[in-house]
C-alpha cells in the first residue's frame, strides 16, 4: 500500500508557509514503513531540529481504480481518519531550495501518524467535518474540510491520473493552519468533532 499525501491545500496553511498558491495539488508519497506502529511513540529523528506536526484528515480507499472522474469518487472510500503528516521541517527548507524531493523530509520511519477510521456514513457532508489537533491539551491546529482548496472527490480525481488507487492506499488531504514544533514529552491528540482518533506521545 502507499501513502498519497496533498501538500498545500489551505489557504491559511499556504501563507503560514509564504509559498506560493499552486494551480495543481501539490502530491508526494510516503512509503508504509513510515506508518508509526500503533502505541508507539513518535521518535525525533537525529537529522531535524525542527520537526512540525501537520494534522490531515486521511481517506481510505476502498477498491482499485484509475482516471477516477470526480462524481464517480465518493464510491472509493468508505471510511475517513485523521493523522499527522510529521515533518522535518529544516531539512525540508534545504532540500526545496535546491529544488530536491521532500521524501528525506516526510517519509522517514515513523513519519505517518494513521489514527482510528470512521465510517463516511457517520458523517452529513464530508466537505464540513471539523477536526482539530491539542497538544498538551491546548487547541494547536484546528481545521474544517470546507477550507480544502481541493475537496476529497476532487483529489481522488486529481491523483489517480498519476497512480493507480489500490485497496488500502490512503490519501493524506493536507494541513490547515497551525503546524509547529513538537519537542520530547508533548501529547498529542487528534480529534474529529468530539472524537478522539489518536493520543502520541513524543520522545
Ligand atoms: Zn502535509
Amino acid at each position: 500500500m502507499k501513502l498519497i499525501c496533498i501538500g498545500r491545500n489551505y489557504v491559511e496553511h499556504i501563507e503560514e508557509l509564504e509559498n506560493e498558491k499552486p494551480t495543481d495539488p501539490v502530491v508526494f508519497l510516503k512509503p508504509d514503513t513510515s506508518i508509526l506502529l500503533k502505541k508507539q511513540p513518535f521518535f525525533i529523528p537525529d537529522f531535524s531540529d525542527d520537526v512540525h506536526h501537520e494534522l490531515e484528515i486521511l481517506i481510505k480507499i476502498n477498491k482499485v481504480g484509475k482516471h477516477i472522474d470526480k462524481k464517480f469518487a465518493h464510491k472509493y472510500y468508505d471510511e475517513l481518519g485523521l493523522g499527522i503528516d510529521f515533518t522535518a521541517r529544516d531539512l525540508q527548507s534545504r532540500l526545496k531550495e535546491k529544488g530536491l524531493p521532500w521524501e528525506k523530509a516526510k517519509a522517514f520511519d515513523g513519519a505517518a501518524v494513521i489514527g482510528k477510521w470512521l465510517p463516511k456514513k457517520e458523517f452529513d457532508d464530508v466537505n464540513n467535518i471539523d477536526f482539530k489537533l491539542l497538544k498538551n491539551n491546548d487547541v494547536v491546529q484546528e481545521g474544517n474540510t470546507s477550507h480544502m482548496l481541493w475537496k476529497i472527490d476532487e483529489l481522488i480525481e486529481y491523483v489517480s491520473k498519476y497512480f493507480t488507487l489500490k485497496i488500502g492506499d490512503i490519501i493524506f488531504t493536507g494541513t490547515p493552519a497551525g503546524v509547529g514544533r513538537v519537542f520530547a514529552n508533548d501529547k498529542l491528540k487528534g480529534f474529529i468533532n468530539e472524537k478522539e482518533l489518536f493520543s502520541i506521545i513524543i520522545k
